[in-house]
């Protein structure tokens, strides 16, 4: 706390961790006295760097690039890059502390990191969001490699940025290698990647309705967010047999009442990757449906809730509001989307939740995936991406419960989780040494 003290976010993610690994720690001898957290939560190295770049008017504009390398003790640095204006230091290592014991859950074999820039893509052409990938990796390439660290998309950086910033890698070391995943088709990306994390989410949802005996279908589902993630969680409620009530961005939530459809989800997906537009002009679509500005969606009566937005979205009186509107069931897309007070708020109702270090891992897990047949120079075929990512998110939720399940059998998924991710990593340091 001392040393973290301006970083509220990172503080957040890792007093969660804290909370549930400090007792696990202090039963085990093995772990116990090595200050193997404390090891933890420091990053193995922070690169932060200038970008300098040209926007269409000419003027040379100038943003903050930063890399976290945060845990390499089971494979190289795995994270994505994040563009957003409120891009800092707390808010990328809250992300790659979070990352190493997701990356750990997943059981393959990657560290963690997370990296980013407080550029604002939003309203820029084409050609500036080139010019600063490009920019951004004539820094950035001098630090990361296949067998280094394997940088990946967040919010801001989808398919496109990664093609610019793929292109600069390539030029600049002169090799083609799966430096980057979430790679285009043609140039060595993998089938499902797009969709891995929203699909994780659902089937991480499906897993713990199972121990219910219970199933996605006829469920009415509120969902944050209209960017990736959400796109596709809501693409698999709908091929789930559930119902899509909204869907959100920064400006406000849509609320359909009749559903968001196949059809529907089409024109977002358009309306946002194509026409980079705002969720509200899916009402000049569908006049029935309603906007309602500047708010989340929380308040609208549903049965299964996956917020796939960003940090922090849902609070406390968001998750009341919710239970008291009989919601079973909240699958994390995006991370660390609940607050603290949110999250004792499900837990003390008893109701199934999964924090986003375990539900959204089928993102980063299918960008191994990814890693893997670059490796290969082989492509598995979509069927067969998709059989290994519900396989690894059932792994997940059965690793879940067995570090996370009650006397009363309840599964608290933030400890299983937690703990879990935790054993993984610091077998590995253990048996490294202090390095
Ligand atoms: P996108 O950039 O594709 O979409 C982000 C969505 O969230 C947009 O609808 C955006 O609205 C909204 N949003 C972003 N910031 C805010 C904010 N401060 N307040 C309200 N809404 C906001 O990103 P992704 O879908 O890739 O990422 C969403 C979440 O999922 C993030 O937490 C990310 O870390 C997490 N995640 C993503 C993975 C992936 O594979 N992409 C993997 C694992 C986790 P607007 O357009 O108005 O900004």
């Amino acid at each position: 706390k001392e040393r973290n003290g301006h970083e509220p976010e990172f503080l957040q993610a890792v007093e969660e961790v804290a909370e549930t690994v400090l007792p696990y720690i202090v039963e085990h001898d093995i772990y116990y006295g090595k200050n193997i957290l404390l090891r933890m939560v420091e990053p193995e190295r922070v690169i932060m760097f200038r970008v300098c770049w040209v926007d269409d008017d000419g003027e040379i504009q100038v943003n903050r690039g930063y890399r976290v390398q945060m845990n390499s003790a089971i494979g190289p640095y795995k994270g994505g890059l994040r563009f957003h204006p409120t891009v800092n230091l707390s808010i990328l290592k809250f992300l790659a502390f979070e990352q190493v014991f997701k990356n750990s859950l997943t059981t393959l074999p990657m560290g963690g990191g997370k990296g980013g820039s407080d550029f604002d893509p939003k309203g820029k052409s084409d050609g500036e969001i080139m010019r600063f990938c490009h920019a951004f990796m004539s820094e950035l390439f001098r630090h990361i490699g296949s067998n280094t660290d394997v940088p990946a998309g967040d919010i801001g950086v989808g398919a496109r940025e990664i093609g610019f910033l793929f292109g600069m890698y390539k030029k600049l070391r002169n090799e083609f290698t799966g430096v980057l995943t979430g790679k285009g088709l043609s140039w060595g990306g993998s089938l499902i990647r797009p969709e891995a994390t929203g699909y994780g989410t659902v089937y991480f949802a499906e897993n713990m309705l199972k121990t219910q005996n219970d199933t996605i279908e006829g469920k009415q589902v509120v969902i944050s967010g209209s960017g990736n993630v959400a796109q596709f969680a809501a693409e698999k409620v709908l091929q789930l047999g559930g119902k899509v009530l909204t869907l959100s961005d920064s400006s406000g939530y849509i609320f359909d009442a009749d559903g968001i459809d196949a059809d529907k989800l089409a024109f977002v997906m358009e309306l946002k990757n194509v026409k980079r537009g705002r969720i509200s002009e899916y009402l000049e679509a569908y006049p029935n449906a309603e906007f309602v500005k500047g708010k989340t969606p929380w308040g609208v009566k549903c049965d299964i809730a996956l917020p796939c937005a960003t940090q922090n979205e849902l609070h406390e009186e968001d998750a009341k509001a919710l239970l008291a509107n009989g919601c079973i069931c909240v699958s994390e897309g995006a991370n660390m989307p609940s607050t603290k007070g949110a999250i004792v708020a499900f837990h003390e109702a008893k109701i199934l939740f999964a924090p986003g270090k375990a539900s959204n891992a089928g993102g980063v897990a299918t960008s191994g995936l990814e890693m893997t047949q670059n490796s290969l120079r082989f492509n598995w075929t979509r069927e067969e991406v998709d059989k290994k990512l519900k396989e690894i998110m059932a792994n997940i939720h059965d690793s879940c419960t067995v570090y996370g399940k009650g006397e009363d059998g309840y599964i608290d998924y933030v400890k299983g989780a937690n703990i879990a991710g935790f054993v993984k990593v610091a077998d590995a340091m253990l048996a490294q040494g202090i390095v």
